[in-house]
């Protein structure tokens, strides 16, 4: 029993997604990205919400919004 927690722990902990996905306000014309997408800098976004990647966010030289924590 003991042995089976501690490998879930050592599971849990060494587990990483392949990515971080972020939000972007339009495909293009965004200077922000947001980790949610329920974030209150989207919500004054009047075109549609763009998941991509964090990579892809960065590489766009997008920074992260002001009301993140
Ligand atoms: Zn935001």
């Amino acid at each position: 029993m003991k042995y089976t927690l501690l490998l879930f722990f050592v599971f849990a902990t060494s587990f990483r997604p392949p990515q971080t996905n972020v939000y972007i306000c339009g495909s293009n014309g965004a200077k922000k990205y947001h980790y949610k997408e329920t974030c209150r800098g989207l919500s004054s976004c009047r075109s549609e919400t763009v998941k991509t990647s964090l990579k892809q966010a960065q590489g766009l030289r997008l920074t992260l919004c002001g009301w993140e924590d």
